[in-house]
């Protein structure tokens, strides 16, 4: 597994690295430096490879303090559904991109839980990410919400390529990502729903999937609100 995360992880920097090597050699080309609109192409490109970048070496540092046990939690009283549509927000262009529809059936009454913004954003962020990444025509997505058990539940369901029995036992282990199929050919590291997991246990949730190949995921989120603590 960590053979492989190594693998992925070379992959995954060698191409923004090679790509603005290219573009910052491309500027150098007297051709290209006095042609005002070229040049500002290119450092557009090298910014959004360097956005990426960043997003990966915080994914690796998220995991890394979590397993020092140095992560911090602030923890504050906080709507669910903001997180959500805040997260929404900020995936718009991605969802876009590939045509995708994303449905809102919010129906709980009381959406405030006591939790970590940052880190409960980087939850939903991920559970979206994958819904997207995962789904290889327009991504079709439903976000339902509810309370239960003096909590706050949430589901985000995919239409995408759906995983086995086998499959899903071992999703929430560190590294490890289906490497058959057309699995592979998505990017990623095999962290997200580790930390996922690291995050809802420490605001004593629960997570749970449910899925079939060539059918569908559906990832449900408990949260307990622990507004008295
Ligand atoms: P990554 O997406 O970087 O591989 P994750 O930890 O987020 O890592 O997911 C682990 C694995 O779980 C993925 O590699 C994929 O095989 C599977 N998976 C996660 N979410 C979905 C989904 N919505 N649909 C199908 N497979 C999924």
């Amino acid at each position: 597994m960590k053979s492989d995360f190594i693998n992925n992880m070379t992959h995954e920097f060698k191409t923004p690295i090679a790509t603005i090597s290219l573009a910052a050699d491309t500027i150098s080309n007297p051709k290209v430096i006095n042609d005002e609109s070229k040049v500002l192409q290119f450092i557009g490109m090298i910014k959004k490879e360097n956005n990426r970048m960043n997003k990966k070496v915080e994914t690796i540092l998220q995991i890394a303090s979590l397993d020092k046990k140095e992560i911090q939690f602030r923890f504050e009283n906080i709507s669910m559904h903001t997180i959500i549509d805040h997260v929404l927000d900020t995936m718009d262009i991605q969802i876009q991109q590939k045509n995708g529809r994303v449905t809102r059936s919010y129906e709980a009454g009381d959406p405030l839980i006591c939790g970590d913004n940052e880190h409960l954003s980087n939850l939903v962020n991920n559970l979206l990410d994958n819904a997207v990444k995962y789904s290889p025509d327009s991504p079709e997505i439903t976000i339902r919400t509810r309370n239960a058990d003096h909590g706050f539940v949430f589901s985000i369901e995919d239409k995408g390529i759906g995983m086995t029995k086998a499959v899903q036992s071992k999703i929430f282990e560190r590294f490890y990502r289906q490497t058959s199929g057309n699995v592979h050919d998505v990017k990623g590291f095999g962290l997200g729903l580790n930390y996922a997991r690291a995050i809802i246990d420490a605001h004593k949730g629960t997570i749970n999937v449910i899925s079939e190949p060539g059918k569908g995921s559906t990832f449900e989120v408990y949260l307990p609100s622990n507004l008295d603590i």
